[in-house]
């Protein structure tokens, strides 16, 4: 049997580069709190990412749910996607909010703002949509209910990292933005995350609220998890940042090449990312529908018993879960959506010869 191919592989850097950092920390023996390491990869990813300021966290739930709540809500309602991973609605539920499900665009697979401004109510409290797939949600409108309806808008960025809109970093939108930078992202610092803020005054309360609400030795403002990034972790993100350019490009290739052989095959839709500005190619997503002869769950599995294996992102929907049965609401575009999708894999080491026989089995050759 041929090697199994997963739905993504992290990217690594040479081993060999990674020991200097190594020796650095050791010889310093500073291996938290904000140490040089940590505070050279906020400075670098500003850069990068084109953004004011960044605040590292050890993984971007913990960065959601401190994103939640720093923007001090009262008790009430956040309006969000269930076309989306776990950590979104979780982190609303752990600040004691309730989750408001509304429905998606179904070309985009994000949230719909008409939906949005359907749903708010005077119960609600902020908006808190995902750019599924790193595809910037309608940011303009977004911002338009927003602010006409005096509600925070925080963005679950954890896909977009990298991405632009409007001629800027997507991540500056909202009043805070969080990024996920788990071993299966596009930048990964083996587990980690960000928030991304608009002022001083906000990243030093991120930075204490990240810190169990420390404010001095003495002084505790907060009731706060502890979100830190370790220096090992930090020492990582530098390292990966110096061929991040080259990890996009190759992550395009293989979307280039995927939408070639995918074009004009009847029943597959792969999901358009061609507006995109600068795109990080996060995700290879495909809609399979009639007259595709295989259901999507049965081309799962037809892709196991060759070894190569897609995901289903995203399903179940959130709503359709027994620990979010209380926060049940229709929307039938995602629950379409969640039953036709199938990940691709997507990672920069794809060899043509995997996607040619990716393309394959979806023809029905193999
Ligand atoms: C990965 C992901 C997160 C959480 O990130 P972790 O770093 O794994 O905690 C949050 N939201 C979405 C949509 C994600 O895909």
């Amino acid at each position: 049997m041929s090697n199994p191919i997963y739905v993504t592989q992290p990217v690594l850097p040479d081993l060999k580069e990674f020991i200097p950092y190594l020796e650095q920390i050791w010889a310093k023996k500073i291996l938290t709190n904000g140490g040089p390491l940590h505070q050279q990869l906020e400075q670098e990813l500003c850069d990068y990412l084109n953004v004011d300021y960044i605040s590292l966290f050890n993984n971007g739930t913990i960065a959601l749910i401190t994103a939640l709540q720093a923007l001090d809500l009262k008790a009430g309602e956040v309006i969000t996607t269930p076309y989306t991973f776990l950590a979104t609605a979780h982190a609303i539920v752990w600040n004691n909010l309730t989750p408001v499900f509304v429905d998606i665009d179904p070309i985009t697979s994000n949230i719909d703002p008409k939906k949005v401004e359907e749903a708010i109510t005077d119960d609600t409290v902020a908006i808190l949509p995902v750019h599924c797939y790193g595809i910037p949600c309608d940011v303009v409108a977004l911002q338009v209910l927003a602010t006409k309806h005096k509600l925070k808008l925080v963005y679950d960025a954890a896909h977009a990292f990298g991405v632009t809109c409007n001629n800027h970093s997507l991540l500056n939108y909202g009043d805070l933005s969080t990024i996920s930078f788990h071993a299966t992202k596009v930048f990964n610092t083996f587990e980690g995350g960000a928030i991304v803020c608009h002022s001083a005054e906000m990243k030093q309360r991120i930075d204490q609220l990240k810190n169990f609400g420390i404010v001095d030795e003495t002084t505790v403002n907060d009731i706060s998890l502890n979100g830190k990034l370790s220096e090992v972790h930090a020492a990582l993100g530098l390292l990966q940042l110096k061929t991040i350019d080259q990890t996009l490009q190759a992550r395009g290739e293989v979307d280039h090449y995927y939408r070639e052989l995918l074009a004009d095959i009847d029943g597959i839709r792969c999901i358009q990312r061609e507006n995109l500005e600068k795109d990080n190619y996060a995700y290879f997503p495909i809609v399979i529908s009639e007259p595709y002869p295989l259901s999507r769950d049965e081309l799962f599995e037809k892709f196991k018993q060759h070894n190569v294996f897609a995901r289903k992102y995203f399903y179940p929907l959130m709503t359709e879960l027994s620990v979010y049965q209380q926060y049940q609401s229709d929307t039938p575009n995602a629950k379409l959506l969640s039953e036709q999708v199938l990940c691709l894999p997507m990672y920069p080491a794809l060899e043509g010869s995997d996607i040619q026989k990716i393309v394959q089995i979806i023809k029905g050759r193999i």
